[in-house]
């Protein structure tokens, strides 16, 4: 009945030696609901909606049945967390699988939520239903928006009770993503393993995210780079739609690009580098303006790992990594530049652009002017809807900005489309996010939610009704917090 649904798993990641995982099934649960389903994801990997949908469907989602083909584990991994190198692996979370889609693209499957695991340590290896509706919220918006991420397919709620400050009612989200491998995967071989489970590792990871490099002679080293490639891009369009990811630990950073671990991450209203959300971060660790250079940072970890396979010569080894992680300043920088080049419409190159870039940023700030909806404002020509309006600084920017748009060949109404394809007309506000989550924790009312996935799914459509989604809230007593 699994392959009616679609089900068409394969389990590459179970060949690696045993030291990468661990055979873990899911704890089944009482009575698990559907309560939301990503209906065209589903489509594109082959699943029929339908049959996701009955009783057979559901139980897959809540861990009850197993797929045919499916061999659940639990992931071994490492991860400097806030600095600090420490063990980990899915304390809480179960890979079913890969499902190899109609197109034959290869997807992970993966429970979170699903019970305990080898690697659970102290938890209960559940989750609860606010933050599995918010990480399904904010990763398919990602999506929507460009952003290389994991998806959602699925919440269900659980029919049991979790128990944190309070009790709150269970949840398990399926997610798919390109792979799990983590640069805190390579850690792990590197603190576990010999060289020889380090170079399968390595060597797996090319094959299933970088084929193209697998005859170099330094694939490695091409590795390294292609990864340093991958998360300067990623996080320039982080910084470029204002994300905040909130716990970048290198367990929570990955091989494919993709963003993962939608945990405390939330986006910047009010524009301010020095931004943080989370409320375990108190020493502004991972705040927007050190997403970059935390980057970096962490990408040097993933040398240390590689190290043994770099070169015999461990000297040259480190050169070689070395010269390879100070490429991404510059990677990162270019993806960045041109991305705000496109914020404002500009399609030629000056000298000058980085100042005028930098000068509305600084402006932005002293007026403590929305992050989107500035350039939201910018984008339909209406400089009176910024929150500097008036303001001597951004008058006399705002003149500099439409004088360099006469200096190129493009028309202007082709330079405020430019813009309208980049600047998104809506983000997940966290008020609106809130709103949807309130009411369908409190009163299983997924109305809310699902207006909001409707105008978040086509973020630069600047349709009326994203509007009124694009409006600040109310001004409240303290700054917005989020928790893991
Ligand atoms: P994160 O901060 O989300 O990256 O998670 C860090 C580690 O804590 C991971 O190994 C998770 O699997 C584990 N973890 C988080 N919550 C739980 C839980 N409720 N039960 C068991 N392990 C957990
Ligand atoms: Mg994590
Ligand atoms: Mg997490």
């Amino acid at each position: 009945q699994y392959r009616e649904i679609g089900w068409n798993f394969d389990n590459s990641y179970s060949c690696l030696p045993e030291l990468f995982f661990e055979s873990s099934e899911a704890t089944p649960v009482r009575s698990p609901e559907l309560v939301v389903l990503n209906k065209s994801l589903a489509k594109s990997l082959g699943l029929d909606v339908k049959k996701l949908q009955s009783e057979e469907g559901i139980e897959v989602f809540a861990g009850n049945q197993i797929s045919e083909g499916a061999l659940p584990i639990a992931q071994a991994y490492a991860g400097h967390q806030f600095g600090n190198l420490t063990m980990l692996g899915d304390g809480r979370a179960v890979l079913l699988g890969e499902q190899i889609t109609p197109l034959g693209e290869r997807f992970d499957i993966q429970l979170k939520g699903s019970g305990r695991t080898p690697f659970s340590r102290g938890g209960d290896g559940r989750a609860t239903l606010g933050p599995m509706l918010r990480e399904y919220i904010i990763s398919e918006s990602m999506h929507a928006l460009g952003v290389p991420t994991n998806r959602s397919l699925s919440v269900v709620t659980t029919g049991e009770s979790v128990i944190r400050e309070t009790e709150l009612p269970g949840a398990i989200l399926t997610r798919v993503a390109a792979s799990h491998l983590r640069i805190g995967t390579f850690e792990y071989a590197a603190n576990r393993g010999t060289v020889e489970d380090l170079r399968i590792l390595a060597d797996y990871a090319i094959q299933r995210h970088f084929p193209d490099i697998e005859d170099n002679e330094d694939r490695y080293l091409s590795l390294f780079q292609e990864v340093v490639k991958r998360q300067a891009a990623l996080i320039a369009k982080w910084q470029l739609v204002g994300f905040i990811h909130g716990v970048m630990n290198t367990d929570n950073m990955t091989i494919s690009g993709e963003t993962i671990d939608y945990g405390p991450c939330a986006f910047m209203d009010e524009y301010n580098p020095m931004t943080v959300f989370s409320s375990i971060d108190v020493q502004g660790r991972y705040a927007y303006q050190n997403q970059p250079p935390i980057g970096q940072w962490n990408l040097a970890r993933f040398a240390e790992a590689l190290l043994p396979l770099f070169h015999e010569d461990q000297d040259h080894a480190v050169k070689l990594a070395e010269e390879a992680l100070f490429k991404f300043e510059e990677l990162y920088h270019n993806h960045w530049l041109e991305g705000m080049r496109e914020k404002l419409g500009i399609q030629n190159e000056e000298e000058q652009d980085e100042a005028l870039i930098e000068d509305i940023l600084r402006i932005m700030k002293k007026h403590r002017a929305d992050f989107t909806n500035t350039f939201r404002a910018l984008t339909l020509d209406k400089p009176e809807e910024t929150a500097m309006n008036g303001a001597t600084d951004f008058t006399h920017w705002y003149e500099q900005w439409q004088e360099r748009l006469t200096r190129q060949e493009q028309s202007k109404p082709s330079a405020y489309q430019l813009m309208k394809n980049v600047n998104p007309a809506v983000i997940p506000r966290n008020h609106r996010v809130e709103e949807a989550l309130e009411a369908a924790v409190e009163k299983a009312d997924y109305s809310v939610m699902e207006r909001l996935m409707d105008v978040l799914s086509n973020p630069y459509a600047y349709s009326p009704e994203q509007k009124e989604y694009s409006k600040l809230p109310e001004p409240s007593n303290g700054p917005y917090r989020t928790f893991c």
